[in-house]
């Protein structure tokens, strides 16, 4: 899926390298990752607060960011042009 790959381009990873997430992850899942569960941002390396699920070509796979990094991802999507697009 393009956005799932488009995330993953963002914070310099490849679906390789992340763990897999189960296809049908639900919120409980999510939130004891978040909760529960220890893992580093996948964008700087800190302590990640919060799990998201990217579908990629080679199935899903956890995301996990810290605060930072997933406000920096929102500002991103809520962006009116891309960087670079035309104005
Ligand atoms: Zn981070």
């Amino acid at each position: 899926m393009r956005e799932a790959e488009e995330l993953l381009a963002l914070i310099g990873q490849l679906p390789q390298m992340l763990d897999a997430a189960p296809a049908d992850v639900d919120v409980d899942q999510l939130r004891r990752r978040e909760r529960e569960e220890v893992h580093r941002c996948l964008r700087c390396g800190g302590l990640a607060i919060v799990a998201l699920v990217a579908s990629t070509t080679i199935g899903a796979r956890w995301v996990d960011l810290c605060s930072d990094c997933y406000r920096w991802l929102r500002q991103y999507y809520d962006q009116p042009h891309a960087p670079g697009d035309p104005a």
